[in-house]
Formats: structure tokens, C-alpha cells, sequence
């Protein structure tokens, strides 16, 4: 028998009702793909959280980005970004109307393209969980063109984690092992003490079944722990290295979170001593006016159920556009968006 018979086997000898939730875009593709969800006990469900970067980065943000872009600067993002909307249009719908919008894969490109355009300003616009943190942070410290800066919209996803606990009927967290190769597991020991039995994970169907076949043992021994599942690729205390360069670089910040709202420390503000290649500051007029005239209290987000499948309350398919308006090629909602996205995902692999 595979490794993943095996632990299915060992899953199903448990009969035990329980809610986990993942914070992780890849997570929920892997579930996604193997049909993970359709060969668990029933009494197990698997939830998404806020786990994908692109579909929790707010409408506010997008139109920031936008507003930089329609002003003149180079605006560089990556891919998945260009599509999400904001409220009033994505980033591909400027470059139509004649904004510079660029793709790029990583920082470096973008800071390439700044030193072959010196007469220009090329703003990146970083986004991402604790995972590209660093390598953002690593390039400023390296030094950067006169002409480059950072749009920062980094967010760290415990803070998330536990702004989420009061409203969501949740029993344990599969912590994401990507975010746990940087910071290691010692941030989600504050779930262990509230009683939520955590374990980290990696990517492969076995890597999830595992993580799901130790949380099951937690419960039933009634001691919850972190635990790390995945040591091939997660050291406990995480890379210090990466997390010395973040403190260099970022002071922790409130951020905000589409559908979420604002959460105290959960989010990366460049440092003072990095001002001269803050987008933020430098753009502060442009900025201010965009965010003076817009009211995101009146955003309607009444058809797209993101903020309720980011929060773990809805699947897909309880909203009315999945599948119909909203498919990858014509999304409405982040979540449609991005590879990582909920929405996309079981658009892509439950046969729509
Ligand atoms: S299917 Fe589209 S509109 Fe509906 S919740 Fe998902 S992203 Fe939003």
C-alpha cells in the first residue's frame, strides 16, 4: 500500500467529528486536486482560511496601485495581480487605458526595469505572506536604484489566524509549511495553549493526510501541541537569517485584509531608515487623494461571496456567480484569481 493509503486507512479507523482549517493556497489546491475532501470520513471537513496573498489583498490596495499606475510611474506586479478587481478596475484594465502596468516574476525583474528606465519611477508592488517577506527584504538591503520603490502590502498570516478564532467554529489548523520554513512553528504556539491541536504541513497529498492523521492523535490524547510535519523542509525555530532581514528592514504594522477588515500586527511597514524607496511615503499625495475619494464602505461585495469563503463560513459553491459569471477567464473576485484562490480551485478541479 502507498503512504497515502496507509494514512487514509489509519484517518478512517478515527471516527471523530472535527473542523480544521488551512491558511495556505497550496494546501487547498493539493486538497483540491486529489479530492481529498471526497475520500475523508465525512465527519472530518476541511476548511480554507485566508491563506492566498492575492485574493486577501484589499480593493484599497488594488486601487492605490492603480492610481500610482494612472499617474505616471512604472507599476510592476506579478501576474495574478494584474486581474484582481479593485473597485473601480484591476491593474490590466489601466494598462488598456494607457497605464505602464508590467509583469514581472520576481523583484529583481522589476529592479532591472527600473535601472534601464533611470528617467523613470518604478514602483513594485510587494505582495505576499511571510514567505516573500524576506526576499523583498533582501533586495533593499542590497541597495536599490534611486529611481525604485516598494508598494508594500505584506501580511502575516497568525495574526490572521487568531482574529478568525472568535468568529469561526474551528477544532484545529493545519499550519502552512511554506510560511513555516521562514518563521518555524513557534508563532502558532499560541494555538496550541487556546487548545487547537496544530500541525505544520507540506504539499504533497501525503504531507496533508499526515498533518491530518496527527491532529486526530492530538485529539484523541487530548494534548495540543504544535507539531511539525514536515522536518524534511521546516526547522522548529524557521531560517533566522530570513527573519533577522525582515526585522532589518519591516517594523510590524495593522494591516488590512479583503474580507477580513483591519488586523492589529499583522502586517510589514518598511522602515524608517528605508523611507527614500517606501512607495507609500513617496506617493503619499497620490495616495491620500485616492484614498479621500473613495468610500470602501460602499464597495459592493454583495454578489461575491469572497469574504465569507476567506473566512472559512462558505465554499464556492454557495455563491450564485461560481462557475457562471465568475470562472478564471472572467473573474469577479480575488478568489477566482489566483492559482491559490479557493474559487479557482475548485473551479478548476471539481469538474465545472
Ligand atoms: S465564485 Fe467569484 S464571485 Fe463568487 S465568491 Fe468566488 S470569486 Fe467571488
Amino acid at each position: 500500500m502507498s503512504d497515502e493509503s496507509d494514512l487514509l486507512t489509519k484517518i478512517n479507523k478515527v471516527s471523530l467529528p472535527i473542523r480544521i482549517m488551512h491558511v495556505c493556497g497550496t494546501h487547498e489546491r493539493t486538497i483540491s486536486r486529489y479530492g481529498m475532501r471526497d475520500v475523508l470520513p465525512s465527519e472530518i471537513e476541511v476548511l480554507s482560511g485566508p491563506g492566498c496573498p492575492v485574493c486577501v489583498t484589499t480593493e484599497r490596495e488594488i486601487d492605490i496601485a492603480i492610481e500610482l499606475a494612472m499617474s505616471g510611474v512604472i507599476l510592476t506586479s506579478f501576474g495574478d495581480m494584474m486581474r484582481v478587481p479593485g473597485s473601480r478596475g484591476s491593474l490590466m484594465e489601466a494598462r488598456s487605458q494607457g497605464a505602464d502596468v508590467r509583469m514581472v516574476y520576481s523583484i529583481d525583474d522589476a529592479i532591472t526595469i527600473a535601472e534601464k528606465n533611470p528617467k523613470s519611477k518604478v514602483v513594485f508592488f510587494a505582495i505576499g505572506f511571510e514567505t516573500t517577506a524576506p526576499i523583498n527584504a533582501a533586495a533593499i538591503l542590497r541597495g536599490l536604484p534611486e529611481n525604485f520603490s516598494l508598494f508594500v502590502s505584506h501580511k502575516l498570516t497568525p495574526p490572521a489566524v487568531l482574529a478568525l478564532i472568535d468568529e469561526i467554529n474551528i477544532d484545529a489548523f493545519i499550519a502552512p509549511g511554506h510560511v513555516c520554513t521562514i518563521v518555524g512553528i513557534h508563532p502558532y504556539q499560541q494555538f496550541a495553549d487556546m487548545g487547537f491541536p496544530v500541525v505544520a504541513a507540506g504539499f504533497e497529498a501525503k504531507d496533508v493526510l499526515l498533518s491530518i492523521s496527527m491532529i486526530l492523535e492530538q485529539m484523541m490524547s487530548g494534548d495540543t501541541i504544535v507539531e511539525n510535519g514536515y522536518p524534511r523542509a521546516v526547522r522548529n525555530e524557521g531560517n533566522t537569517r530570513a527573519q533577522e532581514m525582515m526585522e532589518q528592514v519591516f517594523d510590524i504594522s495593522d494591516a488590512q485584509w479583503r474580507g477580513l477588515g483591519t488586523i492589529k500586527g499583522s502586517g510589514l511597514s518598511i522602515r524608517n531608515e528605508f523611507a527614500d524607496h517606501d512607495a507609500a511615503l513617496i506617493f503619499e499625495d497620490i495616495i491620500d487623494k485616492q484614498v479621500r475619494d473613495v468610500s470602501y464602505d460602499n464597495v459592493d461585495t454583495s454578489l461575491c461571496r469572497c469574504a465569507n469563503i476567506l473566512k472559512g463560513r462558505e465554499k464556492p459553491n454557495d455563491c450564485a456567480l461560481f462557475g457562471k459569471r465568475c470562472t478564471p477567464e472572467t473573474p469577479v473576485g480575488s478568489c477566482m484569481v489566483s492559482q491559490e484562490g479557493m474559487c479557482h480551485n475548485w473551479y478548476r478541479y471539481r469538474g465545472l
